[in-house]
């Protein structure tokens, strides 16, 4: 046992057995006749002796107070990340890095950290000369581009909640604060963050602001350095929500933002009332979201639509049909009796009137017995017209983001394809696990074990493999990979979206079929967790954050993602030219085509795929976004929910290996060319005859002994805070 005093700091380890429970800190209040009292980071008291505390250790003077990069702790292991972050987190400061990557703590509530003031101090600075911060982050990205003229990408990832949107629009916030035009376009690329979110967001049980799509901005920019226009990629809007919400959920903000900020005269036109009014708002019995304001929000969505160049027919047309789903989603069906067959029928009422006049159909189209009537039970008829309502949002949607990308990309011209850049932000949905997961879980999560991939190639594979080839100093860290998962899920042969999507293309595929070809394939994979029984309908996935369950039932209908044959026969017999503008090109397929066309994983999978291939021509930077507890509270920091996202993050062996690691390297010629400055006399590369040499030359007279860097065949090898001081130097010679 370790002597003990009045304001010592340790760690206790309460041995609870949880999963991911770690030893917490604490401080020494009393030392007692053999007893010792102290209290704990979560504010409780704990009473030990001291002859049998095997559950007490002293704590490294580098936790008591914490520090700013992750690598320098003493304590390295789970209970000194989570006691970093805690006391960085209660008093404000949100920010760490591990190395170059950053770590950010969602404080649910506004911090005075983003002020143009801040910008400014932020401003072409080395990464660790100032605090951590998500503009330093920004302000590197830009900093790197230029530099190394190479294209930039920031990797934003956490749960949902966590704060990923929130840092995307804080760097493009900085970025076009920093490129510094004050142009319409910069304003463009702005402005397309709140129709986006207004159409592609909702609040959410774990989040007010939702993003329920993924999405890629690839920023871009001129030689000069300044924005030049910008491409937005987006993935997978989960559309169930147009006409079905959980419990204490909403709809897409817009309808709630619609119907609160549209003038009377307007709404009168589209027959419209309240937000308590329509069977599609009202499924999660909640209309209204403390902490957003529907009407102002109303108008800033109007005036980014002007921004982003959509016309004033335009926005009437989408008024227009935004309103028709809210009618339609009010329709009541009705079992009759024709000549002795029971049949399904809508019941003639206001809503069906105005729905058909602002989608300019008539209305027998939903009154006769083959289009919206299913002609069996109520339910089917519902089903369809839900069907057909998320198809038109759906496109709705694609053709916004359309409309946005119209405005604001520019395709480079001859002249500027060669030199000009670009920062793409991925902020694309977290994880997720929920108490029923579905097909769009499966594709949200196949999503992160390709991001997560991405990371432990970057991060541990690429860098260790770099480190053998230039034969350096290096002892191997272990890591957990999961590329096997993600095999499984989408690589192998037979690989799970493969089978799905085989047994959708199959006329007599069912969910059942599916999940007996899912077993027999993978039941013996370590990663998959067969049914336990022949009536279960779930199978489970070991995913690298976590075993999810998934339901099968259903898995078919949502990946065909057939758009039903009503809602081509809808817009066939539609007058309305928006309606056919939004499914021109479904229209032009043709049935047959149609039928034929791209199931919804394998469009996915595709574009996942193109993403991945542009993520892996960049140099990447990463933000890991923390959810500090599930109440979206302030200053509330919930310990096993952050260790578990720190855990499944990768976070511990993150830190190891940029510890250990060499995260900056040039190649001899780059460095001689770069830090020549910083001794006089040496000539520039091309003329050197022993590269090498020189550049062993500049650092060891730079950075002293051999401790910190390495010197490989053919590159140099650094640590960031050398690459700080070597950039400080150079700025102050040149
Ligand atoms: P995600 O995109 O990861 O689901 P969001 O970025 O939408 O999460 O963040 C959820 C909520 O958390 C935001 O609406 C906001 O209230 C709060 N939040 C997130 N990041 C910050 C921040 N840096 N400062 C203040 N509040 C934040
Ligand atoms: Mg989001």
């Amino acid at each position: 046992m370790f002597f003990l005093m009045q304001g010592d700091y340790v760690w206790l380890d309460l041995k609870t057995g949880r999963e991911f429970v770690v030893p917490v800190g604490a401080v020494v209040k009393l030392c007692d006749s053999g007893q010792i009292q102290v209290l704990d980071d979560e504010g409780r008291e704990h009473w030990i002796f001291p002859q049998n505390a095997t559950n007490i250790k002293p704590m490294h003077p580098t936790s008591i107070h914490g520090v700013e990069d992750m690598i320098r702790l003493g304590d390295l292991n789970e209970a000194g990340i989570l006691r970093n972050l805690l006391i960085r987190y209660n008093e404000h400061v949100i920010y760490t890095y591990t190395g170059s990557i950053l770590v950010a703590v969602n404080p649910y509530q506004l911090l005075p950290i983003y002020t143009p003031d801040q910008i400014r101090l932020y401003t072409n600075r080395k990464i660790g000369e100032m605090p951590p911060h998500i503009f330093a982050i920004a302000d590197n990205c830009y900093f790197n581009m230029q530099r190394n003229n190479k294209d930039q990408c920031c990797i934003i990832s956490g749960e949902s909640g966590a704060g990923k949107t929130e840092s995307t629009k804080l760097i493009l916030q900085f970025l076009a604060a920093i490129s510094g035009q004050h142009s319409w376009i910069e304003q463009q690329v702005l402005e397309a963050t709140p129709i986006l979110e207004a159409f592609g967001n909702a609040k959410t049980i774990r989040n007010d602001n939702s993003s329920r799509f993924g999405k890629y901005i690839d920023i871009h920019f001129n030689k000069r350095g300044a924005i030049e226009g910008a491409k937005i990629e987006q993935y997978l809007l989960e559309k169930s929500r147009v006409c079905r919400q959980a419990a204490d959920e909403r709809n897409y903000h817009i309808f709630y933002c619609m119907l609160k900020g549209m003038g009377p005269e307007m709404k009168a036109k589209l027959g419209l009332g309240l937000a308590r009014d329509y069977c599609y708002l009202t499924a999660g019995n909640c209309t209204e979201c403390d902490g957003r304001d529907d009407l102002a929000d109303y108008s800033s969505i109007l005036s980014a639509m002007k921004v982003l160049m959509f016309s004033e027919t335009e926005n009437v047309e989408i008024s227009k049909l935004l309103a028709a789903i809210l009618h339609m989603g009010n329709l009541r069906f009705e079992a009759r009796t024709y000549d002795n067959l029971d049949a399904c029928v809508v019941v003639r009422s206001p809503d069906l009137v105005t729905a058909a006049s602002l989608m300019e159909v008539c209305l027998d189209i939903f009154s006769s017995s083959n289009s919206i009537d299913g002609g069996e039970s109520p339910q089917i008829s519902l089903l369809t017209l839900c069907f057909i309502m998320q198809g038109i949002y759906g496109r709705l949607f694609v053709w916004i983001v359309d409309k946005i990308n119209a405005a604001i990309y520019r395709p480079p011209s001859c002249e500027s394809s060669v030199i000009r850049r670009s920062i793409g932000l991925l902020d694309i949905f977290g994880f997720e696990n929920f108490i029923v997961n579905s097909f769009e879980q499966l594709c949200i999560n196949f999503a992160n074990e390709n991001l997560q991939q991405f990371f432990v190639r970057h991060v541990f594979k690429l860098e260790q493999e770099e480190y053998n080839l230039e034969d350096i100093n290096w002892q191997h860290i272990e890591f957990t990979d999961n590329q096997e998962a993600l095999d499984m899920i989408a690589n192998k042969p037979m690989n799970i979206i493969s089978l799905i999507d085989e047994e959708s293309k199959f006329p007599k595929g069912t969910d059942a079929t599916m999940l007996y070809k899912l077993n027999s394939q993978h039941k013996l994979n370590t990663n998959y967790i067969p049914p336990k029984n022949s009536y279960e309908t779930q199978f489970g996935i070991q995913h690298f954050a976590g075993v999810v369950h998934y339901e099968s039932r259903g898995f078919l209908e949502k990946n065909r993602d057939s758009l039903h044959t009503d809602i081509i026969q809808l817009v066939h017999s539609s007058k309305n030219k928006f309606i056919k503008q939004i499914f021109q090109a479904d229209v032009a397929m043709g049935v047959e085509t149609r039928k034929r066309s791209p199931t919804l994983s394998s469009q996915f999978k595709r574009s996942l795929e193109m993403l991945m291939r542009t993520l892996s021509v960049c140099q990447p930077f990463f933000v890991r976004c923390i959810k500090p507890n599930e109440f979206k509270k302030p200053l509330l920091f919930d310990r096993e929910l952050c260790i578990r996202q720190l855990r499944y993050s990768g976070m511990m062996e993150t830190i190891r290996i940029r510890r250990a690691g060499y995260p900056i390297r040039y190649s001899f010629a780059e460095f001689v060319d770069r830090y020549r400055v910083l001794m006089p006399g040496i000539k520039p590369a091309h003329i050197q005859d022993d590269l090498k040499g020189t550049c062993q030359q500049i650092v060891s007279a730079r950075l002293g002994k051999q401790e910190d860097w390495q010197i490989g065949k053919t590159k140099i090898f650094l640590k960031d805070h050398h690459d700080m001081q070597l950039e400080i130097e150079r700025d102050k010679a040149i």
